[in-house]
């Protein structure tokens, strides 16, 4: 069985979160340590581990992340200055919750690339 995530708390209303946009397939709310001025996750209603598990099945319902995201920008206002959408995969890729979400980030032009170490051959 697939392991519940702190997001199922949020989605189930267990815990709080300052949800900003809900439909009948996914969830947008605050983050809570937020690393720009707006700093929101969208995520799907059910979950799906990470981005190795998108699939030719689920790939509308991961669409339907970035269709909110786009949504939300257009109502809060960032949408033409810009933002950047994120979604870590795996340790690496720096994920800690293992239930999908696209990190939204604005409100300031943001930096890149976000790797700045310098590459070794
Ligand atoms: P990631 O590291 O890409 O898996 O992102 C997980 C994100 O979830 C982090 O940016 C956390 O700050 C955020 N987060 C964790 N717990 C909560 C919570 N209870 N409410 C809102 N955001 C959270």
């Amino acid at each position: 069985m697939t392991e519940a995530t702190i997001f199922d708390k949020i989605i189930n209303r267990e815990i709080p979160a300052t949800i900003i946009y809900e439909d009948d397939y996914v969830l947008a709310f605050n983050d809570i340590n937020p690393q720009a001025p707006i700093h929101f996750l969208v995520i799907p209603k059910v979950q799906i581990r990470t981005a190795n598990d998108i699939n030719n099945d689920n790939a509308e319902l991961v669409g339907k992340l970035y269709v909110a995201a786009a949504k939300i920008a257009d109502e809060m206002g960032f949408a033409n200055n810009g933002f950047r959408c994120v979604m870590n995969c795996n340790p690496d890729g720096g994920q800690t919750v293992y239930h999908i979400h696209l990190h939204v980030l604005a409100g300031k032009p943001l930096g890149w690339p976000p790797y700045q170490e310098t590459l070794k051959k």
